[in-house]
């Protein structure tokens, strides 16, 4: 029998997506088709350049989800170096900006050729943006600080109802969708996640699998939205378990989902 293995793969463009290590515990993401390249907040120019140059790549796009300096701080040396265009939220400070977005904009960049659209997802900031879409075919979130593997990012700017709603809208995202979070907090995370949920069975294994990824120094992302719905107790807020948990970390009158989430905001905050 003979298969016919060909496939119209080949007439797509094949993206990569990596990881930029920058201060202590950032990951900037690095997308490119192997000409053209788009970078989401590079809080530090230098290594990107570095990335940039040793590719032979040109820097056409930058993507930012929220004005923190480890995010935007190497944004106007790019500018300068690449004559890249600058995508980010309407509602934020930044120190350049050609493309100010809001809730379901569309982002179009023509090389790379990539399309995301904008949810606006307050909480960590006033303005905080996440970008979605799909690379490759598979569906990709870039969300900033607010949704963490195994955690999410702590409320500076908003009130625990937003990060809430934030959160709760980057959980309906469909269960592929890779998640690309902007620091490398999974193992602490993960350590708190389960000082509210002992006995989950997946948290447990991912706790592992997470362990062995650090110790050989490897980045413990993307996750998918499905394993965050297995495992994060910041969108598991509505199971028995977590909200016992909450429960027993500080006895609460109201059943409210937003109540439970914000004691373990708090809780996590003195972890
Ligand atoms: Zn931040």
């Amino acid at each position: 029998m003979t298969i016919n293995q060909t496939s119209n793969s080949s007439l797509h463009s094949s993206y990569r997506i990596r990881p930029i290590a920058a201060f202590n515990d950032n990951y900037i993401w690095l997308i490119d088709d192997g000409h053209f390249a788009c970078v989401v907040d590079p809080g530090d120019a230098t290594p990107v350049i570095q990335a940039i140059n040793q590719d032979n790549l040109k820097l056409t796009h930058i993507l930012l989800t929220h004005h923190h300096h480890d995010h935007v701080g190497g944004v106007n040396t790019l500018v300068k170096a690449f004559g890249a265009q600058v995508w980010g939220p309407a509602g934020e400070v930044l120190p350049h900006c050609d493309h100010a977005l809001v809730e379901n904009d569309q982002v179009f960049l023509d090389q790379p050729d990539l399309t995301f659209k904008v949810l606006d997802i307050p909480g960590h900031t006033a303005g905080h943006i996440a970008f979605t879409g799909l690379i490759n075919e598979q569906p990709v979130v870039f969300c900033g600080d607010t949704l963490f593997a195994g955690g999410c990012g702590r409320i500076f700017e908003g009130t625990p109802a937003q990060m809430f709603e934030s959160l709760n809208k980057l959980a309906q995202l469909s269960g592929e969708t890779r998640v690309y979070c902007a620091h490398e907090y999974t193992l602490a995370n993960l350590k708190f996640a389960l000082a509210v949920e002992p006995h989950n069975a997946q948290l447990m294994a991912r706790y592992e699998d997470t362990q062995t990824l650090r110790r050989d120094r490897l980045p413990t992302v993307p996750s998918t939205i499905a394993i965050e719905r297995a495992t994060n107790p910041f969108l598991r807020v509505q199971e028995p378990t977590v909200y016992q948990s909450a429960q027993h970390h500080q006895a609460h009158a109201e059943h409210q989902p937003v109540e439970t989430f914000t004691i373990l905001r708090n809780w996590k905050n003195n972890f």
